[in-house]
Formats: structure tokens, sequence, C-alpha cells
């Protein structure tokens, strides 16, 4: 049984509510930080949980925090990522509709230990139901006296705004947010200049996820220390985990890192296990850009260790055998999935969404794209797979942002460990345009290569 750190109280009927927050403890957090805590010692508690960034990237969130620069008299921004729009994730949109005040609570503490007095929830414009849920509860803190002037006597400033985009998921990158936030087209920036020393309208700025953000407050209410106990090694506290696919109960979860993948897949507690009783074919364990695992993966690395949901146990091997944490967008795939079909709709979504700034992104994605569609469409070649590689290689690495590498990964992890399968659908044009693939066809993978 994993703890609940962030939601344990989301089923309490009204918790979306001021009042029945409050009841429940909301708002303690403030409470301490602003009473008896100074922004450093905010800073040492986030530093001491081990808390990583929870949007993909799993950065150390008190070192992400310790980068701001703070030149006299400029203003220093934090900037809340709800701009969630990664396939198979939905982890944060669960947790603003349901406890919005937690979020809030988040960016008041948080804003404290960066010295921030003006802050913004950056939301993808498909939440727009959620804005209204946000700006409910923004209403009803002020009202309180949590955000404003001079917050419960403390003396310290806040003003929050919720800012909705306009539906692209490059603005999910940190600079591309700044920028759209701004008024302008949401391109990435070079870096650096880095947001910490040059960010919204050029001032110091830090970008985080929501429920980074949120996990602020057990952090602060327990001490980092207490946070820090939860998890295996690097990887401390709990994970949301949306969790989708063919399994028996799809949802969100909050887990402890370190929980198996295993267990996380086929326990009561968990997703309760495959549908209809078919096998595991796949899964991805982190949102759509990360590597997919084959099903022999997906309980051991290859060096026969258990593997965990952990940012370490996940990408053990590396590309070659592994995958990544991500953004927790959990995918699982039973034995009748179409790997080409799976990669061909991914590669789809990333051509869509490139910014068009970088021409391996905007070209490379345009080309796998077409060649996937050729193959699954039955028009296939047996140099497809090479090319597709040599597509996927040429992208990685050498684009302004990542979502070139997310474009990329994807494709070259499917090949690397369902290269039959794509193959099959090259000898097969028939059998795959009708789509009944229908079995689990072990290929030949990276494992057994490196098992010779
Ligand atoms: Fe735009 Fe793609 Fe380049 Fe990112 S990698 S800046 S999305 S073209």
């Amino acid at each position: 049984m994993s703890r609940k750190l962030l939601l344990e109280n989301a089923h309490i009927p009204g918790i979306g509510g001021y009042d029945v927050y409050r009841q429940h403890g909301g708002y303690r957090a403030v409470e301490k930080a602003l009473k008896t805590m100074s922004p450093d010692t905010v800073l040492d508690e986030v530093k001491k949980s081990g808390l990583r960034g929870r949007g993909g990237a799993g950065f150390p969130t008190g070192m992400k925090w310790s980068f701001l620069a703070k030149p006299e008299g400029v203003p220093r921004y934090l900037l809340c990522n709800a701009d969630e729009s990664e396939p198979g994730t939905f982890k944060d949109r669960f947790l603003m509709e349901k406890i919005p005040h937690l979020l809030i609570e988040g960016m008041i503490v948080s804003s404290f230990a960066l010295g921030a007095n003006t802050s913004y929830i950056y939301i993808r414009g498909e939440y727009s139901w959620i804005v209204f849920i946000l700006e409910k509860a923004i209403a009803e803190a002020y009202a309180k006296g949590w955000l404003g002037k001079n917050i419960q006597g403390s003396g310290f400033d806040l003003d929050l705004y919720v800012n909705p985009g306009a539906g692209a998921y490059i603005c999910g990158e940190e600079t591309a947010l700044i920028e759209s936030l701004e008024g302008k087209r949401g391109n990435p920036r070079i870096k650096p200049p880095f947001p910490a020393v040059r960010g919204l309208w050029q001032s110091p700025t830090v970008v985080n996820n929501v429920e980074t953000i949120a996990a602020v407050v057990p952090i602060i209410i327990d001490g980092g220390d207490e946070y820090a106990k939860i998890g295996v090694g690097k990887s401390t506290g709990t994970k949301l985990i949306s969790a989708g696919g063919n399994i028996n109960k799809p949802g969100v979860y909050e887990i402890d890192l370190g929980l198996p993948v295993e267990e996380f897949i086929y326990s009561d507690e968990w997703c309760g296990g495959i549908k209809n009783g078919k096998r595991l074919k796949a899964c991805v364990p982190g949102g759509s850009s990360v590597p997919i695992l084959p099903h022999f993966l997906v309980s051991k690395t290859a060096n026969g260790d258990q593997r965990l949901m952990t940012y370490e146990s996940l990408s053990d091997g590396g590309f070659a055998t592994g995958s990544m944490l991500g953004s927790g967008g959990f995918i699982v795939y039973d034995e009748d999935q179409c790997i080409v079909r799976n990669t061909w709709n991914f590669t789809r979504f990333y051509h869509h969404e490139s910014c068009g700034q970088c021409s391996p992104c905007r070209e490379g994605t345009g080309w796998m794209e077409k060649v996937l569609w050729r193959l699954e469409n039955g028009q296939g070649k047996m140099g497809d797979m090479d090319l597709l590689v040599n597509v996927a290689k040429n992208i990685e690495g050498n684009t302004i942002c990542p979502l070139g590498d997310a474009a990329a990964w994807p494709v070259g992890s499917a090949i690397r460990h369902f290269r039959e399968e794509f193959e099959w659908h090259v000898r097969e044009p028939e059998k795959c345009m009708r789509g009944n693939y229908g079995l689990v066809r072990e290929s030949k993978t990276a494992l057994e290569q490196l098992q010779g």
C-alpha cells in the first residue's frame, strides 16, 4: 500500500472548495512557511526532500530553484506548467480538477521561497473547464487572505493568474511557454540564457510542473527528510501515474517511487491486470515520447534486476533495453495491438506539433510519418526500417528543443524491439491492412542480440 501525499483527500466531497479544503488541513503549509520559515529554509527542505521535476525531465527541484538569479530591483517569476499535452498523460488534469487549492497552496509556498510576487499557472487551452475551477479557487484564496497583499499578516505579497494556452503541445517546453505567456508564438528559445537568468520578460524565472509544485505542500508540512524516506535512492517521494491502454483499471494513481512495474500492472490496487485476460505485449511507461518496453523488459531489466517505478530503474540499460519515467503517462499494450500503427500515430502527433524552427524536426517528423503510413497501409519496403532509424538518428540531439528527441525515440525503440513486426507488414500487406496481426510475435530483440 503506497502513501497518498497529494491525493489523500481527492475523493472527499466538496474538497475542490475552500471551506472543505481548509477543514482538512488546507493552507497549513503556507502558515508554516510564512510564519516560521525563511525563503532559504523552505529551499533547504525542498533540497533535502530530493524532489525531482514531475513533468518529465526529473531535474532536482531544489537545485533548479537555487539557480535562480537574484539581481537587485528585478522581479522574479514562478510559472506553473499546466500545459499537460503528452499523449497518455492526464495526472495534472486530475489534480487540478479535484483539489485546485493544493496547487494554489504549493504556488504560494514556492513563490515565497523564490521571492516571486507575481506568478502564473499556464494551462493548456483544451483544459478550458479547469480554467474556471482554478479561477474560482484563486478568487476564494484572495477572499480569505491567502493571496494578494500582506498574506495573513506575513508581509509577503503574491498575485496569481491563470493563463490558458491556445492548444500547442510545444508550449509545454518551458521557453516556448514563456514566449506564449509574453503574447508571442510559442517557439522554444535557444539556451543559454536559461530562464533562471533570463525568462519571462527577461527576468529570472522558474518553471515547474503542477505535480512538482503540489508536492512542495507535504514537504513543508512533514519536512524534507520525511519525504526523502519514501522511494528508492535518488527517486524519492510519491509519483502520480496516469495509467491507460489495455488494462482493467485505467486511472490516476499515486504510488511510492520504487514500486515494481509488474506489481503496478497486475495488482488490483493499481491497474488490475491486462484487460480480457490477454497477454502483455509492451508498455510505454512515461508518456508517448519515451522508448517502448517490450513485455520481457517490463518486469526485469536486461541485467535481470527487478524493474521498478523509479527514474533510474526505468532507464536502466539506456535506450537499448530501457525507457524513462518521463511524465508518468503509463500506456499498456495487449497482444493484439499493432506496434507499427501505434508508432505511426505517435509520429503523426509530433509532426503536427513541431513548431518548424529546426529542419531535422520539421522535415524529419514529416518523413517518418509518411514512411510509417505506407508501412501500415501495405505499401512498405524492406529498406523502410533502416530508413526510419536513419532519419530518427539525424533528428536526435540536433534540435533546439526536446520535441525532436521525443519524436525520434519512439520510432527507434519500436524498430529495435519489434523489427520483425515491421517486416511482417512488408511481407503481408493484405493482412496488415485488415489489421489482423493478432498475436504476440516475438521479435529478435535488443536483449536477445546482447545475449548473443
Ligand atoms: Fe520546434 Fe521541433 Fe525545433 Fe523544438 S525541435 S524548436 S518543436 S522544430
